[in-house]
């Protein structure tokens, strides 16, 4: 048999004034044809999944165009033609194919329409026409429309938040797709959208309430015709009229079994919701707690300033903090600041610096900071993740500096990456066990990589566009009232 695939991903911070072009794609991730098995062929994500079914059983495969870009702002219409355009030439080239196979994200939007999956899933039908299977693979992380669901058949969202299983959904996806072009399955949707947002802090699958949830999904006595069961938690950061919590389950040719068992999910989430609230730490009282703790390291993590969800990377709220009560052991990764690089650079390695560091992105990061401290480190920022997301592959934070600021290790970058793995510290010749506190950007999924080494961690909520706090944006567009932002 033969499969189509093709990948296109963007996290929309709808906040954020950062557009997403072209350019921006094709820095973090950006492949058309045989290039997509060289980058993904044998890696952890969605399309590695895809390719190792499709080579295990021996069938033919026409690779497209695989694009994904950093969490920011609005995707540009001519970044979105020219990628869904990548993808429907394949399609309407190879019409003798069984299927579509696509990695999409779920929550991007574009410039000119709210609903970026839902349009390049139409642009892709238009191309396949009405009986060609499309299976699609989605982030957790997604805002689910009807026209999704109608122009997909079937739609397989992540289990996992850390996302440890791109890879396992793509291996189930194109078992899937096997099974209905052979014409042994036939999913059925149901959507269910209670009025909620959890907000991403609160939706980790490894312990609480969304790991209940996901077991109450996955039981192993569910209904033996249902295919696919997804929890989307949604995006919080999008002002859009469909973001908020979703349900999705597909049942092999019967509506009422797929209709009864995401009513029940979403009923079991909506009862339960209370657990999905989020009591914020100030800064201050998150450093001064890191400092009492009787086993360091202690992580810290600027949960409101995570540019993996499209915060600006420059925030300095902790760092302020840390000078405050008088840290001297600490490493903070990263803050974005390609201006300071600069000047580390000009200085010189073993200089000192005086200058104003962070929060020169836009005016919902706090405050720059007047730093004094002697330049470490000049090096180019590239290093390869180990931890458990991304193993293998490579990252970048741009060309770096490492600043000491009082026995407080600074890392200023000049690429926005959220900090998911040591190696941000390690390649910069920080061995974080060996200092008290380590502060990094990221919402959840540092988790999964700084587990052996985070004696304890604790969540900052200082300023930033993915703050917990979501009363603090202009909503404007979404769907009201949608707990928790009207309260019930
Ligand atoms: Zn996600």
């Amino acid at each position: 048999m033969k499969w189509i695939v093709g990948g296109f991903s963007h996290e929309t911070n709808t906040f954020s004034t950062i557009p997403t072009d072209l350019e921006a794609f094709k820095a973090r991730s950006f492949g058309l044809g045989d290039d997509i098995r060289r980058n993904l062929g044998g890696t952890r994500t969605a399309i590695g999944g895809f390719l190792s079914v499709i080579d295990e059983r021996g069938d033919d495969v026409v690779l497209t165009v695989a694009a994904s870009a950093t969490p920011s702002g609005k995707v540009t219409v001519d970044a979105f033609d020219t990628i869904t355009g990548y993808l429907v030439e394949g399609v309407g080239a190879n019409p003798g194919a069984d299927g579509i196979l696509l990695s999409l994200h779920g929550a991007m939007v574009p410039d000119h329409t709210d609903d970026g999956e839902g349009e390049t899933l139409t642009r892709v039908r238009e191309a396949a026409g009405p009986d060609m299977p499309i299976v699609v693979v989605l982030d957790l992380h997604s805002h689910i429309t009807e026209t999704m669901v109608e122009k997909a058949t079937a739609i397989i969202g992540f289990q996992k938040y850390p996302h440890t299983d791109p890879v396992d959904r793509g291996v189930d996806a194109a078992r899937l797709i096997a099974r209905v072009a052979e014409g042994t399955a036939n999913p059925v949707a149901a959507l269910e959208k209670p009025p909620m947002i959890p907000v991403c802090g609160t939706c980790n699958t490894e312990f609480g309430f969304y790991k209940k949830l996901w077991a109450e999904a996955l039981r192993p006595d569910r209904p033996k015709e249902i295919l696919a069961s997804s929890l989307f938690s949604g995006f919080s950061y999008a002002d859009i009229p469909h973001m908020g919590y979703a349900v999705l389950v597909y049942a092999d040719g019967d509506e009422s079994i797929a209709r009864t068992e995401a009513k029940r999910l979403a009923d079991s989430a909506w009862d339960g919701r209370e657990a999905f609230r989020y009591e914020p730490t100030s800064v201050a009282d998150a450093v001064a707690r890191a400092r009492e703790a009787a086993e360091k390291p202690v992580v810290i993590n600027e949960m409101a300033d995570n540019p993996g969800g499209g915060g600006s990377n420059d925030s300095v709220a902790v760092l302020r903090e840390l000078i405050a009560q008088e840290v001297t052991s600490a490493a903070v990764g990263t803050v974005y600041d390609p201006e300071v690089v600069e000047a580390c650079e000009k200085i010189g390695v073993g200089g000192m610096i005086r200058t104003s560091l962070g929060a020169k992105s836009d005016d919902m990061h706090g405050d720059p900071i007047d730093i004094e401290g002697r330049v470490r480190l000049i090096y180019d920022g590239s290093f390869t993740y180990k931890g458990p997301m991304s193993q293998g592959a490579p990252g970048s934070i741009g060309k770096a500096a490492v600043i000491d600021v009082g026995g407080i290790q600074v890392i200023a970058c000049s690429h926005r990456a959220q900090t998911l793995d040591p190696e941000v510290f390690r390649s910069a010749g920080i061995e974080p066990n060996d200092v008290d506190i380590v502060v990094v950007k990221s919402a959840v999924h540092f988790r999964a990589g700084f587990a052996p080494v985070a004696k304890e961690i604790i969540t900052a909520d200082g300023p930033g566009l993915t703050s917990l706090d979501l009363s603090i944006f202009p909503w404007r567009d979404i769907r009201r009232p949608l707990w928790p932002i009207d309260e019930d």
